[in-house]
């Protein structure tokens, strides 16, 4: 399989495509899968650019709109995960990943998926320690504040991934796990990048949500981004198991963004898994790790203790749900290729030019009620439908009168770095002051 794999994309969609079309008529080779790491940039239209977190210089209308209304076909399936510089308000429509466009899928806040003899998993986001235990609770408008947190990766969307056993081929993240320096060539890093010196010390270049993943799937290969540095790390465990980690750039002249991987198609999937056709699958593990976790799911911004520590089994028994699963899926696992324009961007036009009104996704909604779990969104435009016509609809006790509060948490813009400039390492401002919340 030959995978061509980018660091991250900062909406540069058309450059790439091209270099993978003249990389497969040089080399006379085909592409089996685009991979990018994050900062992919889903930007439909100028109003979507309203929930990105970029300051004003940087925000750029870009490619993607192109391939979303269909003047344009992606011509490699691609996938992606998300990063810090995301069209947040269209992606919160897709928890659980979905189609962005024809031939590009979205992975999704985490997931695993199969693709040929390929097994997948992914995680959108960056850490945050601040929002790291909060629901999911964005929604439209999206402040200064929200446009930021939606992207900090939540504990759930981790501790998912704690229940899964078998094999990971890849497994793609924007930021890196913390300890990956450590395991290849650091005095290089240092030479590239002597400002991450500091945060190398402390253990604070990446995510530490990533090192237990990495710890608990050991997947043959990593991919990353974020950091704007070429970077590989072989990491060995001790029951013989080894992680090949690839960090790549930014498309930006003379750098390392872009490479193309062959992968082995392994030996994780069993006969009746294995399908070699162009489409992708669903994986039946990660599908019953849905169910198990679907418990835990908010949409409070209020921190949650409800996931459990990483390493700890969920409550609900994966066995039991794997069977509910397969009945559900009577063994159809196709991810079907069903895009289609969503309101609030229609061919027709655009129905909330201010970003101010919340939809849900078709491809979101059909996939919860077909697995039989919650879609965030769909919890909030019920939640919201309470609080706009409370006489119309009949509250049952602990709804009534309910009051909540919430810890306003304001972030700087320190997620986003300016090149080569050193990070005031994720400087969050805590206003501690309880306020009373929206719901009156
Ligand atoms: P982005 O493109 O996501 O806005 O910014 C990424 C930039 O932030 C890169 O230049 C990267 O080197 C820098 N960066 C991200 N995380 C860290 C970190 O934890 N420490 C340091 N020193 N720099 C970081
Ligand atoms: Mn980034």
């Amino acid at each position: 399989m030959k995978v061509a794999v980018v660091g991250c994309l900062h909406g540069e969609l058309d450059q790439i495509y091209q270099e993978v079309t003249e990389l497969e008529n040089r080399n006379k080779y085909k592409i089996d899968l685009l991979v990018i790491c994050g900062d992919f940039q889903s930007v439909r239209n100028e109003n979507d650019l309203k929930c990105i977190a970029m300051p004003p210089k940087y925000r750029k209308l870009g490619c993607f709109h192109k391939y979303y209304s269909g003047e344009k076909i992606a011509p490699f399936l691609t996938i992606f995960i998300g990063g810090n510089h995301e069209a947040s308000n269209y992606l919160i429509t897709l928890p659980y990943g979905g189609w962005v466009a024809p031939n590009i899928f979205y992975m999704g806040y985490s997931n695993v998926i199969r693709y040929k003899g390929l097994r997948i998993g992914g995680i959108s986001g960056i850490f945050n320690h601040h929002h790291r235990h909060c629901g999911h609770f964005e929604r439209l408008p999206m402040s200064e504040d929200t446009k930021r947190s939606a992207y900090h990766t939540r504990h759930l969307e981790a501790f998912r991934f704690m229940s899964i056993k078998k094999p990971l081929d890849i497994f793609i993240s924007h930021e890196w796990p913390t300890n990956v320096v450590h395991y290849g060539n650091l005095n290089y890093l240092l030479r590239v990048k002597p400002w991450f010196s500091a945060d190398i010390q402390s253990g604070k270049l990446g995510s530490p949500m990533l090192d237990a993943l990495m710890s608990h799937l050991k997947p043959s290969r990593w991919f990353a981004a974020h950091l704007h540095v070429r970077y590989e790390a072989h990491i060995r465990f001790d029951d013989g198991k080894e992680t090949k980690f690839l960090a790549l750039d930014k498309p930006l002249p003379r750098r390392k963004y872009l490479e193309i991987v062959d992968i082995e198609t392994s030996n994780s999937l069993t006969d009746d898994d294995f399908v070699n056709d162009d489409n992708l699958y669903y994986d039946k593990e990660w599908l019953s790790v849905l169910r198990v976790t679907d418990e835990y799911l908010s949409i409070e911004e209020k921190p949650t203790n409800l996931v459990p520590e990483l390493y700890t089994p969920p409550r609900l028994d994966m066995e039991k749900e794997l069977i509910s699963v397969e009945e559900r899926f009577k063994g159809c696992y196709k991810i079907e290729k069903s895009f289609s324009q969503n309101e609030p961007v229609t061919e027709n036009g655009d129905s909330d030019p201010e970003r101010i009104r919340n939809f849900t996704n078709e491809q979101t909604e059909t996939f919860c009620a077909k697995l039989g779990i919650r879609d965030p969104m769909s919890m909030i435009l019920n939640e919201n439908k309470h609080v706009s016509n409370p006489e119309e609809i009949s509250l049952s006790d602990d709804e009534e009168d309910e009051e909540t509060t919430v810890t306003n948490v304001t972030t700087t813009d320190s997620d986003f770095v300016e090149e080569n400039s050193e990070i005031p390492s994720k400087k969050l401002k805590i206003d501690t002051k309880q306020e009373d919340s929206l719901v009156a």
